[in-house]
């Protein structure tokens, strides 16, 4: 079989079987098994596949005609601009997070040596792309899976990345420790929600997902102890789900004396982060 053949069947699987994206799908799968790229795809398509390449690429087809993530079955992501390990131990990290990054980014390079924190690291995506962009920052990551620790640590020796990991509940990780930036992209759609997920999204961890009744459960939780871990002039990031961008700003309010708030908007205009600064 030629490579544009398989390319065209994998294609027509995927439509039939509801998959959003078939045609990206199909292409990184073949990048992955043959080792080229989507330039050598186009040109080369007359290549033959040999019977152990059209086996893997088989399987993996199966796999995800039957609904799996294609980054769990590459167990790979991109994000911002770096790759990370992933598999059904993490969330897959989404573009909609790299707002979150871009703008804690900001805060932190206005500090320098700062002490950071990442809550619910997960894959480690959103700690460790910022310990990559600001080294000069001691960043902590903390997660209270453990298995997703594991993913986190894989992620962050990949990365060559120099972080503090550590096991625990939210803030219970990091005992009385005091951070100049918290930044966290916690579990938050509301638990009615989850059936209605996305099929992909089911093979997703739960623990990532399941944000309580009304999808707050986490939010009220970091920005009831966060006072007690910011230092002054501290500034907490985090990401929100779609329609929860006020009701987390009025809870970081409440619990943070705050010199000042913000919601930012993703590249879709949806509102996805809420920050808060701490007074001095
Ligand atoms: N922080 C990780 C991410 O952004 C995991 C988030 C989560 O588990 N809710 O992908």
């Amino acid at each position: 079989m030629h490579i544009t053949d398989w390319l065209r069947h994998a294609k027509a699987v995927l439509v039939e079987t509801g998959c959003p994206d078939p045609e990206i799908d199909a292409r990184w799968m073949a990048e992955d098994v043959l080792g080229m790229t989507q330039f050598d795809l186009k040109f080369e398509g007359d290549r033959e596949v040999t019977p152990v390449q059209l086996d893997r690429l088989n399987a993996m087809l199966a796999r995800r005609a039957a609904g799996e993530p294609v980054q769990y079955i590459l167990e790979e992501a991109d994000f911002m601009g770096l790759k990370f390990h992933v598999d059904k131990r993490v969330l897959i990290p989404r573009q909609d997070t790299e707002t979150l990054v871009e703008h804690a980014l900001i805060a932190l390079s206005r500090i320098g040596e700062a002490e950071a924190l990442d809550l619910c690291t997960g894959s480690g995506c959103v700690g460790l792309s910022l310990k990559s962009l600001a080294p000069l920052a001691n960043m902590t990551l903390t997660d209270v899976s453990r298995e997703a620790l594991e993913v986190a640590r894989l992620n962050a020796a990949k990365l060559g990345l120099d972080v503090d990991i550590r096991h625990g509940d939210l803030f219970r990780a990091v005992g009385r420790q005091r951070f100049d930036l918290i930044v966290s992209n916690p579990p938050y759609i509301p638990h009615p929600d989850l059936a209605d997920l996305q099929r992909e999204v089911q093979h997703e961890p739960m623990l990532a997902l399941d944000g309580g009744r009304d999808g707050l459960d986490v939010y009220r939780r970091i920005a009831q102890e966060a006072p007690r871990h910011l230092n002054p002039g501290g500034a907490v990031y985090l990401e929100v789900g779609i329609g929860e961008a006020e009701a987390v700003q009025a809870l970081l309010k409440i619990n943070i004396n705050c010199a000042e708030t913000g919601i930012v908007k993703d590249l879709n205009g949806i509102e996805r982060v809420v920050w808060a600064k701490a007074k001095e």
